[in-house]
């Protein structure tokens, strides 16, 4: 089964924080299962994932500052949310990385941020895609629940194989472990 994979690099949240979180994105997802498809499950993951190209690594990081997808190219195509996330958007079988920041928003609006990274990564689509509104929107709802549109859009994109990069996790936990900020 395909799986989101959420990383909280720098345990900044409680877990009680990461239940709902995950309660509200494993929602979402099932709503954008497609039929005789298993349905892709959400975990917070706590050791290093080997992800595949049907998988989404969502990695979360204190900012900007702390960026992963920088660590393995800074000058690509991004999808930028200002101070909210980010996702490098590979060319062809490039990777593609989605980072969110560990913002002090409630569970409902980083699940929210969580998806909207999840979107851009598998549609492939920069600041175009906020056009679709919902979730996709520039300002992520303080709700729960995807539009039609969110849904039919991802219905078909979680379908779709994207290159995953999971050496950032080494790369950070080596940073950390270094001492430097
Ligand atoms: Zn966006």
């Amino acid at each position: 089964m395909p799986e989101m994979y959420l990383l909280d690099l720098w345990e900044e949240y409680k877990p009680e924080k990461k239940a709902d979180m995950i309660k509200i994105l494993n929602g979402y997802l099932s709503q954008c299962s497609t039929e005789n498809q298993p349905t892709m499950r959400a975990w917070w993951w706590y050791w290093d994932p080997t992800p595949s190209s049907l998988d989404i690594l969502i990695y979360m990081v204190p900012s900007r500052f702390d960026s992963v997808a920088y660590m393995y190219d800074s000058t690509g195509d991004f999808a930028q949310d200002g101070s909210d996330g980010q996702t490098l958007i590979g060319p062809g079988n490039k990777p593609s990385i989605a980072e969110v920041y560990t913002r002090p928003y409630t569970a409902t609006v980083m699940a929210n941020l969580v998806f909207h990274e999840a979107m851009h990564m598998k549609l492939k689509k920069g600041n175009s895609m906020h056009a679709l509104g919902g979730v996709a929107s520039a300002t992520v709802p303080t709700k729960v629940g995807l539009s039609k549109t969110n849904i039919s859009a991802m219905k078909s994109a979680l379908l779709k194989p994207v290159t995953q990069w999971s050496d950032g996790i080494a790369q950070v936990r080596a940073r950390q472990q270094s001492g430097l900020p």
